[in-house]
């Protein structure tokens, strides 16, 4: 016998756990479940900008080791540059802390939380986990990350993606990490469709890099590299980690019936930045306000959440596809414009900071953008084919 819940969601990363607070806040009956026994960790940057905490209705703080206000930018492994701006950009926080802590929340505004609980399959809206456990929800929010087992058990095809790896260098053994307090650092042009970055915690400095799939093979070569190049000591980073980056194209599925998938099941990840952990809690938070109406007899389904994903949260993903085609079909100029321009800096530093949108952004280009537009769709096109070369190579 199916227990019966009002809600059920799959998969408590930041996704998963903003559904669940949102929903049981509102009163519902939410179950909240993770394979994983917490507090675990996940193959992240943990990296929170600005943008993303503003979105949350409590504080990270408790969680918080590093406020970032700089960028370091390298070119090729070459010509670094420094801008600070006058206010916090993002925060820098560790998975296993920040997952946990956001569970809390939702467990304390009434989610019932069941960590070390698989997910082995879904028929309709019946959860089966992998003790044998049936669960039957009204509506289901799969929060379950790349390619989870909700998608796979819709028979939905796998959403394409990058591909990353990092690890992790002890600050006070090296002698690089006493550059990194209030600066993160970004390496640009290297790596085909990615970046490398440096992003400091309370004791150690996450250290990593993504790009296009193809650089799967090269990406624990050129980690050590770069992190050698940064003084901290290539071959001894710990805890190394690869991950596959979902990235959804403008027709991939966010809706089917009563289910709705939100964060990286949806492949909400930026494809510009790499930056997911926004997407997850806005989707969540969009997720969250379908199953409500769906719950109190408004709507008989959660087809809704997909005009909000569409209208909300698409358009800027539209947008960063094309920055990103255009940026690594031609890196040098953004650098450029990047270090020479306080105009185009304070610009990405109100998006970082959600005060500003990439839509904006390009609105602000005028009659310009036609010629941006035309550019931008050659080079996705480039880009795409490279990406299916690469694929059948
Ligand atoms: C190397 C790397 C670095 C990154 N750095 C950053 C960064 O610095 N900043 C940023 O904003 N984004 C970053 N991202 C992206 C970010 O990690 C994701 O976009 C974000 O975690 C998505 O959140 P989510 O809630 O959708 O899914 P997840 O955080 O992936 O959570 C999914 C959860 O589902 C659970 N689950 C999976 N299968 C099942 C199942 N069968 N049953 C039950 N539970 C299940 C998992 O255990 C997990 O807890 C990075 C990604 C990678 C790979």
């Amino acid at each position: 016998m199916a227990k019966h819940w009002d809600a059920i969601v799959v998969g408590a990363g930041p996704g998963g756990s903003t559904a669940a607070y949102d929903m049981a806040a509102a009163g519902a009956d939410v179950l909240l479940l993770d394979r994983a026994r917490f507090p675990r960790d996940k193959p992240c940057g943990g990296g929170v900008l600005v943008s993303a905490l503003r979105l949350l209705p409590y504080s990270l703080d408790p969680v918080t080791e590093q406020t970032i206000t700089s960028f370091r930018v390298r070119y090729k492994r070459r010509r670094e540059f420094e801008h600070h701006y006058h206010e916090p950009l993002a925060i820098m926080t560790q998975r296993s802390r920040l997952d946990a802590y956001m569970v809390e929340r939702a467990v304390e505004a009434g989610a019932e939380f069941r960590d070390a609980s698989a997910v082995r399959s879904i028929d309709g809206t019946t959860i089966r986990l992998a003790n044998g456990d049936a669960h039957e929800g009204q509506a289901i929010v799969a929060a379950d990350g790349a390619n989870g087992v909700v998608r796979r058990g819709l028979g939905l095809p796998r959403l394409r993606g990058a591909v990353a790896l990092e690890g992790n260098a002890a600050r006070s053994e090296q002698p690089a990490g006493a550059r990194w307090s209030d600066a993160v650092g970004l390496e640009l042009g290297s790596m085909p469709g990615g970046y490398g970055w440096v992003f400091p915690k309370g004791d150690h400095c996450n250290v990593g890099l993504g790009g296009f799939p193809s650089a799967a093979p090269t990406l624990r070569d050129e980690l050590s590299r770069y992190a050698s190049g940064e003084s901290f000591d290539g071959g001894s980073l710990t805890e190394l980690r690869g991950h596959h980056l979902p990235l959804r194209d403008p027709d991939s599925a966010l809706v089917r019936d009563r289910v709705a998938f939100v964060g990286d099941a949806a492949g909400l990840i930026d494809p510009l930045s790499g930056e997911g952990i926004g997407n997850a809690i806005r989707s969540g938070q969009l997720a969250a306000e379908t199953a409500l109406e769906l719950v109190s007899g408004e709507a008989s389904d959660m087809l809704a959440y997909r005009g909000r994903v569409e209208e909300e949260i698409e358009p800027e993903l539209r947008v960063a596809r094309q920055l990103q085609a255009l940026f690594h079909q031609c890196p040098w100029p953004y650098v450029q414009l990047l270090r020479r321009s306080d105009r185009f800096w304070t610009a990405f530093c109100r998006i970082v900071r959600g005060e500003s949108t990439y839509s904006q952004l390009q609105g602000r280009l005028g009659p310009g953008r036609v010629v941006v537009d035309a550019a931008a769709s050659f080079a996705e096109r480039r880009a795409g084919r490279a990406a299916a070369w690469q694929t059948s190579s």
